[in-house]
């Protein structure tokens, strides 16, 4: 016998359009195609059932973050997981390659176990010009045999890799990750219009937050972003957190590369799901104040307090976007470009219970994950 429920009354998205009164039938840890004996009905009426986010960039949360101990990470994981994360990559930021090379055997572990969905690691292969809150004495050039080393540490489970492509073996280091499957991402970079074009062609396929830590749009020098907006290969990552993005930027990049191309990423940092304080971002020390991370050296943006759901929320409801375009955003596009669509990312049967539970007002009500309730939803 098999616990099994029915989610029904909700408005559901699923990749086909958005189904009113609809009904997820959730068998063990799967979603069904139909009900059984024994089901217990949950009746979800003025709610909406969305998938469990994807999360393909993020460092930390719950004062934790994914550059420490094996405990530290899952605190990080489990913090997100309560606002609707049910997949994510964990996030490293620059450091020694030695440092590197051992978080990512820890954080390979995680992986392994389906915790989280794989490793990205954020430098030390950027730009000086654009470091953010990366420590600059740690910046290298993308070699490629470093990165080979740092991909081989991960055991398999590396997801992306951010790089400045301009700096000396960007591009060889990009050939490198397409031949091993790992995504290359441009990010933290100076780079010009056409060197992004010439990295693009060279195998990369997303851009580490479109706008931030990039020379700017400008109308004799495009820059990386128009490079990165047009190319239909290129998926964009947006932090929607009403800091780092104006909010007609957010919809200039949906309006250009189109839904299906874009990402909404957390590049969260300890405080996420927490608040402000002192923190540290891998060895830099950070300022939380009203939510906005800085570096307290520099004042720079340091990653962001996001959690995804309070993103989903802000898209729909100050940005203006349509829900299926939203959830596009962050569960499907996210899902595809990791290469896990035929588990997670959509409702459908046979597919992870990994899903969301929103109110009218698109605030979070329940999460559940593998058939889990990590966010047991009260109501009425
Ligand atoms: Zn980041």
């Amino acid at each position: 016998m098999t616990a099994s429920k029915v989610l029904a009354g909700a408005r559901v998205v699923l990749p086909t359009g958005i189904v009113h009164d609809g009904r997820v039938v959730v068998e063990g840890a799967r979603i069904a195609e139909r009900t059984y004996e024994n089901t217990e009905i949950i009746d979800v009426t003025g709610h909406w059932l969305v998938p469990g986010f994807v999360d393909i960039h993020s460092h930390g949360g719950g004062g934790a973050s994914f550059s420490g101990t094996v405990d530290e990470a899952l605190t990080a994981l489990r913090t997100h997981r309560t606002h609707g994360t049910t997949t994510l990559v964990a996030s490293t930021v620059t450091d020694d390659l030695d440092v590197l090379a051992r978080q990512a055997g820890l954080l390979s572990e995680l992986a392994e176990q389906g915790d989280i969905a794989g490793i990205h690691f954020e430098g030390p292969f950027i730009s000086p010009c654009r470091k953010g809150a990366h420590s600059e004495k740690l910046l290298r050039h993308p070699d490629p045999a470093e990165v080979r080393k740092l991909i081989d540490a991960a055991r398999g489970r590396a997801k992306m890799v951010t790089l400045a492509t301009e700096l000396p073996g960007g591009v060889d280091s990009v050939r490198l990750l397409a031949e091993h499957g790992v995504i290359a991402a441009i990010g933290h970079t100076d780079a010009t219009y056409e060197q992004t074009v010439q990295a693009i062609d060279a195998g990369a396929t997303v851009a580490t937050h479109l706008f931030n830590a990039m020379p700017q749009l400008g109308h004799r020098a495009p820059g990386p972003v128009a490079a990165l907006l047009e190319d239909e290969r290129v998926t964009v990552e947006l932090i929607d957190d009403g800091t780092h993005l104006h909010p007609a930027s957010l919809q200039l990049a949906f309006h250009h590369a189109g839904a299906e191309r874009v990402a909404f990423i957390t590049d969260a940092m300890d405080a996420a799901g927490i608040g402000d304080g002192r923190y540290m971002l891998g060895p830099l020390e950070v300022e939380v104040s009203e939510g906005v991370a800085r570096l307290v050296e520099g004042s720079s943006i340091a990653g962001s307090t996001l959690t995804l759901d309070r993103a989903f929320q802000r898209a729909v409801t100050v940005d203006g976007l349509p829900v299926q375009d939203v959830v596009a955003a962050i569960s499907v596009n996210p899902a595809k470009l990791l290469g896990v669509y035929d588990r997670v990312g959509s409702l459908e049967p046979g597919k992870d219970a990994d899903l969301v539970l929103l109110d009218e007002q698109f605030a979070l009500k329940g999460v559940m994950r593998r058939g889990e309730w990590v966010v047991h939803p009260q109501l009425r």
